[in-house]
């Protein structure tokens, strides 16, 4: 597949015969269910929308029976930075309902197969993004990433995952999980195209109060810096086997690239996964609480008002959805708010705080993005098992740090994805560590 920086060259009539290309090879690879559907706006060079961005006129359902019918009436921020920078949205992709999972297998469209072996999940949420990147029928493709929803499914997809810093990049027009969490960014096929998408959709946006009152700099590639890096071996020890042999590669690579390499520790990531699931459980009840059956999308029949949201809500709703909307629920209640949610709330200052002292030390971390290589379908066995899974990706989001997945090595034919994690706004110094292990 043509890269993002060779389309955004072409003449307007080459991309119009790429586009037709995308979509007919899309239809071919139809098993995957990677793309909910191939819409597309305007003219420029196409680029995959995971389908919880707004996309004005478009459906967007974040792959909810509850949003079913809903049309987006304005542009997401990144969506109008997109169209002005040269491309053009096409294409919603797969998702975890409400970007809530780690394989793609929630979604009411159905599951979306990993292009590299599809007897394996894509990883998760942003699944449908990365198979579309991984199986070449897409150039690139946006994302979003609560607690590794970029990065996890780009290591297991063996493409590149970008989160950037939060704040960075606008979340006005992204259908909201975790708010404190939530970013945009951007999943391609290459490190150049990653910073290309994340200079086009950073920025600060006087629409989203969360936006970083920082100013922006877009980044300039330079693979020549010598940084130091920290690695983390009381993480990795309890990663498998192939993701530790694609660690000791990395790092033999960072070394023959002249940076210096330093040991850190990290917090037991135990704390990460509890702190995580609180929070963003929180976050997840009080935001969903708008799907009613008034406002968007589904609405049940029903003989009063009452008994329609309980209808709306109840059919309307997936498992995962409902499971976390009640724990989200039962932590903010009072009597319980203190113990649960405000604990977490301490817990998250502490990872923060972590992070810090390590940066006094080190310009970039690497770590694991997922303790093994794409899981088989059902090889998760529960939903505990699933939040164990993200203990890698979740602590980057906690402490709102930029960070980049990239494919580093292969095992049994299967992509093995390591991420680097940077300094807060520091995505400069992330992007140049990240060509060097490319
Ligand atoms: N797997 C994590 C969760 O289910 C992260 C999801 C995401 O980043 N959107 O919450």
């Amino acid at each position: 597949m043509i890269t993002l920086k060779e389309a955004l060259q072409l003449p307007k009539e080459e991309l119009e015969e790429i586009k037709k290309d995308l979509i007919k090879k899309a239809k071919e690879q139809k098993e995957l269910n990677a793309y909910i559907a191939l819409d597309s706006a305007g003219e420029g060079v196409p680029i995959a929308i995971k389908d919880n961005i707004q996309v004005d006129g478009w459906e967007v359902t974040c792959a909810s029976k509850i949003l079913q019918g809903y049309i987006a009436p304005y542009d997401a921020t990144v969506i109008e930075k997109l169209k002005s920078a040269g491309c053009a949205p096409f294409g919603r992709t797969n998702m975890d309902e409400f970007a809530m999972g780690s394989t793609t297998e929630s979604s009411c469209y159905g599951k979306t197969l990993n292009p590299r072996d599809p007897s394996r999940v894509p990883g998760g949420s942003s699944g449908g993004s990365a198979a579309v990147v991984a199986a070449g029928i897409a150039i690139a493709a946006l994302g979003s990433d609560t607690g590794g929803s970029i990065r996890q499914p780009a290591a297991f997809c063996g493409i590149v995952g970008m989160k950037p810093t939060y704040g960075r990049v606008s979340r006005y027009g992204l259908a909201a999980y975790g708010s404190s969490l939530d970013q945009i960014g951007p999943m391609t096929q290459n490190v150049e195209d990653a910073i290309i998408l994340y200079n086009m959709i950073a920025g600060v946006d006087e629409r989203d109060s969360t936006s970083a009152r920082v100013p922006f700099e877009p980044v300039v590639p330079n693979a020549d810096r010598k940084l130091t890096i920290g690695v983390v071996p009381n993480y990795v020890k309890d990663a498998s086997a192939a993701v530790q042999k694609a660690y000791d590669k990395a790092v033999a690579a960072l070394k023959e690239a002249g940076h210096e390499i330093v040991e850190v520790s990290l917090m037991d990531a135990k704390y990460d996964i509890a702190s995580y699931y609180i929070t963003a459980m929180a976050e997840a009840s009080t935001n969903l609480s708008r799907y009613d059956g008034v406002r968007y999308g589904y609405r049940a029949e029903a003989s009063n008002l009452k008994e329609m949201y309980k209808k709306t809500r109840s059919e309307g709703f997936g498992e995962e959805v409902k499971r976390r909307i009640l724990l989200g629920t039962f932590v903010l209640s009072s009597g319980y708010y203190d113990a649960y949610y405000i604990k977490a709330q301490r817990v998250r200052h502490l990872i923060k705080d972590e992070y810090s002292k390590v940066f006094e030390k080190v310009d970039l971390i690497l770590s694991p993005v997922a303790p093994d290589v794409a899981y088989k379908f059902g090889e998760l066995k529960s939903p505990l098992e699933m939040y164990l899974s993200d203990v890698y990706t979740i602590g980057v989001n906690l402490a709102g740090l930029p960070a980049i997945s990239l494919p580093v090595d292969e095992h049994e034919g299967l992509p093995v994805g390591l991420q680097l994690i940077g300094k807060a706004f520091d995505e400069q110094t992330l992007f140049d560590g990240a060509m060097s292990l490319e």
